[in-house]
């Protein structure tokens, strides 16, 4: 049973997704900064696939000088303050804290990090002065972390960006997909004001890129193509009664409460149907939605999941209960949705089996399909020479993420089929340094 009553104000609303990385006052940042024992060769650093001088940071913000550590932190990732927030550290940068081997509670890196790009963005801090242009224009699609990010690293390049970006908002999955307790969409959209302020990038919204001539017109106009839309909509399980009233996506669903907050009404008895980090959001949502019964059903054994063992804590901890083994057969219901039938699984040689016999339905009014994005597939065939993998994910050099055609370069999860804010941020990056040896060379 959920704890949460149906939020009807944003206030409410704000109280049932209390932050649970809250910004840091100047007296916990000094404190814990004073912690941190400046490794050599830090394994915090070691584990940040942005290879942020972490110890160098946080010697900034313990020198009482937070616009130099913000810096730092922006020369490594643009979405440092969005990360400090929402990065599962405590599988990077503070899972990788020397202070783990000493029984002792890691320094809390996110929140340092979040603290000192919080001043930059506050008193808007201009840190870096931009080059001359180059003459060189590139346009980039999806203004995500992986697009803003190679945004702005091309503008410090020298580069003319225009940025196309089908939503009326920038951050892609950072404002409309990760979770409201991870960080507001305030905060969320603060620093893409200041990201744009300060490096001057052109972002076009509401303008989608979707046909042969939206990309022949890129190609006429622009030196390089930049691709950064990301993954699309929630795929489909393929089993009868998908199609009902009130059974949808997760990706879907996130989307409508991060943009609607309270005004999203949902349902009393909710089954969510997956084993991954969005499965986990889409369940303690829904917990702190108010609905007052949800199931989270798993196919596999709880310790297959894909998600963090942290990220099913947080649902637990707002009641969500997990219900493993059982795979979904059908949903049910006469137009709207009813439950759902599953049957028990085992696993036998490493082969998932259905257990014969063992069907059972288990009511609900709601039904959230978190089985994973589907790949903009269609959208890739028609830019010539842009080759996918097997699994639809974009191929690229690893290096200067450039693709097949030498004119396109891509990044964040349309080329890794789906990872975190701080992988694509970083990738959007090294594809701006891909571009300018490609224009440049
Ligand atoms: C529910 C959910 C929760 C998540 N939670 C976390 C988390 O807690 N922490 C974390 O680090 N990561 C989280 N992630 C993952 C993270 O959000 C992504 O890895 C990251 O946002 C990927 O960045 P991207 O720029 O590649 O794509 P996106 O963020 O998806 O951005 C792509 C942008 O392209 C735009 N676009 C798409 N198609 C077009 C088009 N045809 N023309 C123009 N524009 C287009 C989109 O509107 C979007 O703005 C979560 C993901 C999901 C789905
Ligand atoms: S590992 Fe921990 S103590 Fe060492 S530099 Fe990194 S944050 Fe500081």
């Amino acid at each position: 049973m959920s704890e949460y009553l149906p939020p009807s104000s944003e206030s409410e609303f704000e109280n049932n997704f209390k932050q649970i990385k809250p910004l840091m006052n100047e007296t916990e940042a000094y404190y814990e900064s004073s912690r941190c024992l400046f490794c050599y060769d830090a394994p915090c650093v070691n584990a940040c696939p942005s290879d942020i001088d972490i110890p160098l940071f946080i010697r900034q913000i313990n020198s009482k000088d937070p616009l130099a550590s913000a810096k730092t932190i922006y020369d490594s990732n643009y979405f440092g303050y969005a990360c400090g927030k929402v990065c599962p550290t405590e599988v990077l940068c503070e899972g990788a804290c020397v202070y783990n081997h000493q029984d002792v509670k890691p320094i809390e890196i996110g929140r340092l990090q979040s603290f000192a790009t919080g001043k930059a963005i506050s008193t808007n801090k201009q840190l870096y002065r931009l080059p001359a242009s180059n003459g060189k224009k590139v346009a980039i699609i999806g203004a995500g972390p992986a697009g803003i990010s190679c945004a702005c690293e091309l503008k410090m390049l020298g580069f003319d960006v225009d940025v196309f970006e089908s939503k009326e908002k920038p951050s892609g999955l950072t404002v409309h997909g990760v979770a409201p307790y991870k960080i507001t969409n305030k905060e969320a959209l603060d620093e893409m004001d200041y990201l744009e302020k300060q490096f001057q990038y052109k972002v076009h919204y509401k303008k989608a890129i979707s046909s042969k001539a939206d990309i022949d017109e890129l190609e006429k106009k622009y030196d390089a193509i930049v691709i950064g839309f990301g993954l699309g909509k929630t795929s489909m399980i393929n089993i009868p009664g998908e199609d009902k009233e009130n059974c949808f996506g997760a990706v879907e669903f996130v989307e409508k409460l991060r943009m609607s907050h309270h005004k999203t009404a949902v349902a009393k008895n909710v089954i969510v149907l997956g084993g991954g980090n969005t499965a986990m959001d889409a369940a303690s949502e829904s917990a702190r939605m108010g609905a007052e019964k949800v199931i989270l059903a798993y196919r596999r054994s709880k310790e297959e999941m894909g998600a963090y063992d942290f990220e099913y804590d947080l649902a637990k901890g707002v009641g969500v209960k997990g219900m493993f083994s059982v795979s979904p057969l059908e949903i049910t219901g006469n137009g709207k949705v009813t439950g759902v039938k599953f049957i028990r699984t085992k696993t036998v040689n490493g082969k998932l089996e259905n257990v014969a016999g063992s069907e059972f339905t288990e009511t609900c009014d709601w039904v959230i399909k978190a089985t994973g994005q589907s790949k903009q597939v269609e959208l890739l065939k028609l830019m010539n020479g842009v080759s996918i993998d097997s699994k639809g994910r974009i191929e690229v050099n690893a290096e200067t993420f450039q693709t097949k055609n030498p004119k396109y370069f891509a990044a964040g999860d349309a080329v890794s089929g789906g990872q975190e804010v701080v992988n694509a941020a970083a990738e959007g990056r090294k594809a701006a340094r891909g571009i300018k040896k490609y224009l440049t060379k």
